[in-house]
């Protein structure tokens, strides 16, 4: 039998699931016959075009989306280009009346879609845009403040927040879809994800893109740490967290599956604040969509205005390398950028040790970090990426204050008693014995016993280096 229904562009971005999907199940209730679109559009993307790490994964999330829409009846349209022509072009081509597509808040996004919604009503064609990312829409009127105005402080933010926190069940994958019309749909190669030569190897002993990985993860995390998450949320030698930061950042699940997969479990007391603190950390998450949505610029300039005139020190390409790369001679540091460049990913108690040493004892400009995760983690997102880094930096929204500067051997010791972690990314530093492992440079016999290769003394001094930054910051006021 004939499919009679009108054509609707179902154009993922960040939403690239069957389950949960608004975007995809607007166009059903429209009446519409769906047809699932990806365009990678990196020229769109304005300062911020896709890391290689994202694409690397991205190249193995789309193939996934495919193989999933195909099981039921469909498949995935692969595009490249400018977004605006791609689907004008795609609209011509299957003749469809409507676009639906999922609501961001990056600013490039943002603009892209104003323009594009102009273009497709000047032929007569909707763009519908549904929220598929988020609990909550960043302008929605129920979160406000008092004032009326965005929040700009975390804590008011989660209570509002958590006086509405969403009960409603996930929608359901469609259990069928039509077939998609005759159109040259490219292939996965053509977008040019994938890496010339194979160093992102060793991602897939950690990570499965797609669906499918996220929902065994979160299983896996279900059953096993969720109910000791907020007791074990801060040390890096164990799986403790979630890891679903990439799988929710491509949309492979969404924070409401999340919700009600922790809802249907069972909890006692104990293992309820572990629920309740990882909900928390879901909200931030929120938090920072809802700052990047309302407060645009914060992808690129300090949200505090005051350190516009904050004396960071000059670009330093050397000493940046030795952080880039692990070689800061500060094990903790050094572990967190390995763990980084080996699995796209890095713990955030440690994203936050290695990120209060960047701005803090070296200087540098929080972007110069920022850029640099950008490129090399696999959950990049623009709105976590700048919150976070602006947090850290002391410049941010309900920030840590600038003079609070982690002592990252403190931190060590503290959230890695034993050197698990640092042993497992540095096996060169494996056979010191005992606490030498968190300041080798105070025990130089041992260094130069077991772990020659390995720097004799940081990159840079760790107690002068504090002192800078607080009259850095003193000079301020
Ligand atoms: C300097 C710095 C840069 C960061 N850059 C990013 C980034 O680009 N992308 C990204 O997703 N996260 C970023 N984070 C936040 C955080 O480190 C990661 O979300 C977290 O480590 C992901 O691991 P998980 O999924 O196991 O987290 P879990 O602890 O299991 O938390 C569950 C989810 O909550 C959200 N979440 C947790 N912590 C935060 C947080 N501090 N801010 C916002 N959302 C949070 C994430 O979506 C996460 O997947 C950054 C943190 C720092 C300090």
């Amino acid at each position: 039998m004939t499919d009679t229904r009108p054509v609707a562009l179902v154009w993922l971005r960040n939403a690239l699931r069957v389950d949960d999907n608004p975007v995809l199940q607007a166009a059903l209730d429209g009446g519409f016959r769906p047809v699932p679109v990806y365009v990678h559009a990196p020229g769109d993307a304005g300062r911020w075009p896709m890391g290689a790490a994202q694409r690397a994964w991205l190249h193995r999330s789309l193939a996934a989306l495919d193989a999933r829409l195909r099981g039921l009846g469909s498949g995935l349209v692969l595009r490249s280009g400018r977004a605006q022509a791609v689907i004008e072009r795609l609209v011509a081509e299957s003749g469809a009346v409507a676009v639906y597509g999922d609501r961001r808040v990056e600013p490039a996004w943002r603009a892209l879609d104003q323009r594009l919604d102009a273009a497709l009503a000047r032929s007569g064609v909707r763009l519908e845009m549904r929220q598929a990312a988020l609990l909550f829409e960043p302008d929605a009127e129920s979160v406000r403040t008092g004032q009326g105005t965005p929040y700009r402080v975390f804590t008011p933010f989660w209570k509002t927040l958590r006086r509405q926190w969403p009960q409603d069940r996930p929608l359901p994958a469609p259990t069928s879809l039509p077939p998609l019309p005759a159109l040259a749909t490219g292939t996965l190669a053509d977008l040019d994800l994938a890496p010339r030569t194979a160093w992102d190897t060793g991602f897939w002993e950690h990570w499965e893109p797609g669906g499918a990985g996220a929902h065994e993860l979160l299983d896996a995390f279900v059953e096993g740490a969720a109910g000791a998450y907020d007791a074990q949320r801060d040390l890096p030698d164990r799986i403790g967290t979630s890891r679903m930061s990439p799988h929710l950042h491509l949309g492979e699940i969404s924070p409401r599956q999340i919700l009600a997969r922790l809802a249907d479990a069972r909890w006692n007391a104990r293992q309820k604040a572990g629920i309740e603190a990882y909900e928390r950390e879901l909200a931030w998450r929120e938090f920072s969509h809802h700052l990047l949505w309302h407060f645009p610029h914060m992808q690129e300039e300090d949200f505090n205005p005051r350190f516009a005139r904050f004396a960071w020190a000059e670009p330093a390409p050397q000493v940046l390398e030795a952080w880039r790369h692990g070689r800061t001679g500060i094990p903790i540091v050094d572990a967190g950028m390995r763990e980084l460049w080996a699995c796209g990913w890095m713990h955030n108690r440690v994203r936050l040790i290695v990120g209060s040493v960047l701005t803090k004892n070296l200087r540098q400009h929080w972007l110069a970090g920022a850029r640099w995760f950008w490129d090399t983690l696999v959950d990049a997102d623009l709105a976590n990426n700048s919150q976070n880094w602006q947090w850290i930096g002391g410049t941010g929204a309900d920030a840590a204050p600038y003079f609070r500067i982690f002592n990252p051997v403190t931190q060590s010791e503290r959230f890695d008693p034993h050197g698990r972690y640092i042993r497992q990314w540095m096996p060169e530093l494996a056979a010191l014995p005992g606490k030498a492992i968190h300041a080798p440079w105070t025990q130089p016999a041992l260094l130069a016993r077991y772990a020659p290769a390995y720097p004799k003394t940081p990159v840079v001094d760790l107690a002068e280096s504090r002192e800078a930054a607080l009259d850095a910051f003193r000079a301020l006021r």
